[in-house]
């Protein structure tokens, strides 16, 4: 698995690509707000011969679903995201004018639900989605046993990743108080649910550098 990583718009959200070998790609959050960002995305697309062939969506906070729109309409692929977060894409104007980030190019409407217990795959890339409520009701994490990551020409090194979106940060959670936020759901969600992964888990956040579960064990409580 190829696996690159962007910081798009003014919140700075982790946009990742994965690829296998034969080009097929799945963008997590690719929130691209400008035509540089987009051109940026495109070039790395098209530079590595990349068919994108799903785009997710960890959760619909507007910071997320910046590119949506564009990913969809260059690449024919519909976003997929949980279903309890679908009402904030009616909620995009007035995201826009809470966090001041544009309203240009609105996202539109999923192409499909994921949900706790899916997979989502191509071949030699795959994903376990884990559902954890309460930075939003639909917020989920992918969760990717084994992947092969390229340190160097020659070096290679196997290792759990998990994309955690806006639900886990290196030495913090995300936020409750916006809509339909619950800091109880979300600390025992990662809790149950994350904290339990393999220790050596590299996590990905929707923004904000990268931590492992071991590190995230010491740190939440
Ligand atoms: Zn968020
Ligand atoms: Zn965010």
């Amino acid at each position: 698995m190829k696996f690159q990583h962007f910081t798009f718009n003014p919140f700075g959200v982790n946009c990742f690509v994965l690829s296998n070998e034969q080009g097929d790609a799945i963008l997590i959050d690719p929130s691209v707000s400008n035509t540089m960002e987009q051109q940026t995305l495109d070039k790395y697309i098209k530079e590595n011969n990349l068919t994108v062939r799903r785009m997710l969506n960890t959760h619909l906070h507007l910071d997320h679903v910046l590119g949506n729109a564009f990913v969809e309409r260059t690449y024919g692929v519909k976003a997929e995201a949980h279903q309890e977060d679908e009402f904030l894409l009616d909620l995009q104007e007035e995201q826009s004018e809470l966090y001041g980030l544009p309203f240009e190019d609105p996202a539109p409407a999923l192409g499909d639900y994921i949900a706790e217990g899916d997979t989502v795959e191509v071949p030699g890339v795959k994903l376990h989605v884990l559902h954890v409520a309460g930075h939003s009701p639909g917020g989920v994490a992918f969760y990717c046993e084994k992947a092969s990551l390229q340190l160097a020409p020659s070096k290679s090194i196997e290792v759990p990743l998990l994309f955690s979106g806006d639900i886990l940060f290196a030495g913090s959670r995300g936020r409750s108080d916006l809509f339909g936020g619950d800091d109880h759901a979300l600390a025992t969600g990662i809790k149950n649910k994350l904290l339990t992964l393999p220790p050596e888990t590299i996590v990905l956040p929707g923004h904000g550098p990268s931590t492992t579960i071991e590190e995230e064990r010491k740190s939440q409580f």
